[in-house]
C-alpha cells in the first residue's frame, strides 16, 4: 500500500462508507460467472461496440476475424454493448449493430438482444453497475483506489501547468492531488456533499517498460503506466477502462481483438488486471483501414469517407459476401492464395489464423473491391443473383423492385449477361450498378448513349437495310450472315483476316455494321451477344428502337 495515507482500517472503512449498499462480493461474482466449460484450445472472442448508430468497417474487420476465431476453435462469440457513454447512446442503435452485421452474415453466439446463453449476461454494462461496485469496493478496501475531489477545473489547471512544464499530461505522482489525502479529509468533502470519481492507486513510475506480446504485432514494448485513471465516474458508472477488464474477465474472453489505436490504453489495461487479481486475456491489436488520398496513405475518416460506414456497401448493393471475402484478403496474408486454388471454397473452409493478421495499416481500395465482388458474383446462379437483387430493390429502389416482377424475363436476361458455364462473364459489381447495365432490357429504363460509330448517312442506310430483311425466327448464324451481306454490300470487310492485315483498304469491317446495330437496340457499345439479346427483347421492341434511330 505504498504512498496510501490511509491504515488498512481506514481503507476498509471508507469502502464501507462510499458503498454501504454493495453487499455482494467479488467471490460472489467470480462464483456466478464460472469457467465456461468448452474443449481444449476453445477461443472466447467478441465484439464490444459502443451504441453510437454509427456501424463502420472498422466494426466488420474485427467482428470477421472474432467470429472465425472463435467458431474454428469450437468456442463463443459474444456482442457486448459498451453503454456507459450516455451522451453518445442513439435509439435502435444495438439493433443496427444486429441487422447490419447479420446482413454480413455475421451472428453471435451469446450477448445482447441474442437467443444465446444468458449466463455470462446482462452483456449491456449499463445493467452491470452492481457488479462493477462490487469490484471498486473491494480495490478501496485495499488502498487501491480513492475517491477524488478534483473539479474540471482543477484538472485544466493541472494540465495548463503540466503543458508549461513540458510534462506528460495526466493524473499521476504528485499531480495527483487527493491521492494522499488523509481519512479525516476525505470524510470530511464526503460529509459536505462533495462530488467526487473513484480512481484506481497506480503502483507503476511511467518510466520502466517491459515486454508484451501481442497476438497480432509481437513483442512489442510498453512504459508501466503511472496515472491513477478514473475507474468509477461521479454518476456511479464505470470507464471504458474498468468496465473492459471486469467484464472480459468475467466473461472469460481469452483474446481480445481490437483496433490498434487501444494499444496506449493497454499499460492501464494491465495494470487494472494485475491489480484486481485476475489473469489478462490474450491481446491483438490490429491495423487500422487506410486509404490512399491524394497519393499519401491515411485512415478512413467518418467525416471524410462514406465508405467507412457499412450502410454505404447495403445502399449500394454489394452482395455481402463480396465485401466479407474483400475483408478477408486484408486479413489474412494468405487468402488470397487459398481462394485462387479453392475457387468454389466457402470462407468457413480457409484456416483463418490471428498471425497471419497484417501488422501495419491495411489497404482499402474500392477498386479492388469491385474486382473481388465481380468474381463472387459470376460464381452465384441466376437465380441467386436474381433474389439478392430483388431484396435490394425491395428495400432501395422500388421501381427496379417493379421491373424485376417478371422473374422468367429476368431470369433469362441474367443468364445471357452472366454468361454460360465455364465462361462466366465478369460484369456485375453491385445491385446499384445493375441497375445501369440492365437499363436496356426494359423500355422504363432504357436511355441510350447512341454512341454510334461511322457516319450518321451510311449508319442510316445499314439500318434501313437490316429492317428489310430482319426476321425474328432467324437464327444467331442465319441472322449474322444477313448482317455480312450488309456489310459486303457497302464495301466493309467481312473477313476479319484480311481486314486485320489491310484495314485502309475498307471503309469498316463488319463488327462496325454490328456495332450500329447494337448501339441503336441496347444504347451501349458493350453487351452480351445481340442476337440473345434482341430475341430476349422480342421483335417489336427490338425494330421500334432501331426505326427511332433512323
Ligand atoms: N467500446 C470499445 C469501442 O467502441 C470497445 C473496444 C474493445 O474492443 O475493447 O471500440
Amino acid at each position: 500500500m505504498s504512498n496510501n495515507p490511509l491504515t488498512q482500517a481506514q481503507c476498509e472503512a471508507l469502502a464501507e462508507k462510499l458503498f454501504p449498499k454493495i453487499t455482494k462480493t467479488p467471490e460472489y461474482y467470480a462464483e456466478l460467472y464460472p469457467e465456461r466449460n468448452l474443449p481444449e484450445g476453445a477461443q472466447v472472442t467478441r465484439i464490444a461496440p459502443s451504441p453510437t448508430g454509427f456501424i463502420h468497417l472498422g466494426n466488420l474487420f474485427s467482428a470477421l476475424a472474432d467470429e472465425r476465431i472463435a467458431r474454428q476453435s469450437k468456442g463463443v462469440f459474444y456482442l457486448r454493448i459498451e453503454d456507459t457513454d450516455l451522451k453518445r447512446k442513439v435509439d435502435g442503435a444495438v439493433e443496427a449493430v444486429i441487422s447490419t452485421l447479420g446482413y454480413f452474415g455475421i451472428t453471435f453466439d451469446e450477448g445482447a438482444e441474442t437467443d444465446g446463453d444468458q449466463t455470462y449476461g446482462p452483456f449491456y454494462q449499463r445493467q452491470r453497475e452492481l457488479v462493477y461496485k462490487a469490484y471498486v469496493k473491494r480495490l478501496l478496501a485495499q488502498g487501491l483506489a480513492y475517491p477524488c475531489f478534483c473539479t474540471a477545473e482543477d484538472l485544466d489547471e493541472i494540465r495548463e501547468k503540466q503543458r508549461e512544464l513540458k510534462l506528460t499530461p495526466g493524473y499521476y505522482g504528485e499531480w495527483a492531488r487527493c491521492r494522499g489525502l488523509s481519512y479525516d479529509e476525505i470524510v470530511k468533502k464526503l460529509d459536505a456533499g462533495t462530488p467526487y470519481v473513484i480512481r484506481m492507486r497506480s503502483a507503476g513510475d511511467g518510466v520502466q517498460k517491459y515486454v508484451f506480446r501481442d497476438s497480432i504485432k509481437g513483442e512489442i514494448s510498453v512504459t508501466a503506466n503511472n496515472r491513477d485513471e478514473v475507474i468509477l465516474k461521479s454518476d456511479g458508472i464505470p470507464t471504458y477502462h474498468f468496465a473492459h477488464a471486469i467484464d472480459d474477465h468475467l466473461m472469460h474472453t481469452t483474446l481480445v481483438l481490437r483496433g490498434e489505436e487501444w494499444l496506449s490504453s493497454l499499460p492501464i489495461h494491465l495494470e487494472l488486471f494485475r491489480m484486481l487479481g485476475f489473469k489478462a486475456p490474450k491481446y491483438g491489436h490490429h491495423a487500422q483501414l487506410m486509404k490512399i488520398d491524394n497519393g499519401t496513405k491515411r485512415k478512413l475518416s467518418k467525416r471524410k469517407d462514406p465508405e467507412l460506414a457499412l450502410e454505404y456497401y447495403r445502399k449500394l448493393g454489394y452482395h455481402p459476401l463480396a465485401v466479407k471475402t474483400y475483408l478477408m484478403t486484408l486479413l489474412n496474408s494468405n487468402f488470397e492464395e487459398w481462394w485462387l486454388k479453392n475457387p468454389d471454397g466457402k470462407l468457413e473452409d480457409f484456416k483463418f489464423s490471428i498471425g497471419k493478421m497484417g501488422q501495419s495499416g491495411a489497404l482499402f481500395d474500392i477498386p479492388k473491391l469491385d474486382d473481388v465482388s465481380k468474381t463472387v458474383i459470376s460464381k452465384l446462379t441466376s437465380e441467386e443473383f436474381y433474389d439478392f437483387l430483388l431484396e435490394w430493390a425491395n428495400n432501395y429502389e422500388p421501381d427496379f423492385e417493379k421491373l424485376l416482377a417478371d422473374k422468367e424475363y429476368v431470369i433469362k436476361v441474367l443468364d445471357l449477361c452472366m454468361g454460360a458455364g465455364k465462361k462466366r462473364r465478369k460484369d456485375f459489381v453491385c445491385a446499384s450498378q445493375a441497375v445501369e447495365l440492365l437499363s436496356y432490357y426494359f423500355d422504363e429504363t432504357f436511355k441510350p448513349e447512341r454512341d454510334f460509330p461511322l457516319t450518321p448517312d451510311i449508319r442510316a442506310k445499314i439500318l434501313t437495310d437490316f429492317l428489310k430483311t430482319y426476321d425474328y425466327a432467324d437464327d444467331g448464324q442465319t441472322w449474322f450472315a444477313k448482317v455480312k451481306d450488309i456489310a459486303a454490300s457497302y464495301g466493309f470487310a467481312t473477313d476479319m483476316r484480311a481486314y486485320k492485315e489491310n484495314p485502309d483498304a475498307f471503309p469498316g469491317s463488319v463488327s462496325d455494321v454490328a456495332e450500329v446495330l447494337r448501339v441503336a437496340v441496347t444504347g451501349h457499345r458493350n453487351t452480351p451477344d445481340l442476337w440473345s439479346i434482341m430475341q430476349l427483347l422480342g421483335k417489336e421492341r427490338s425494330v421500334a428502337r432501331i426505326k427511332e434511330c433512323i
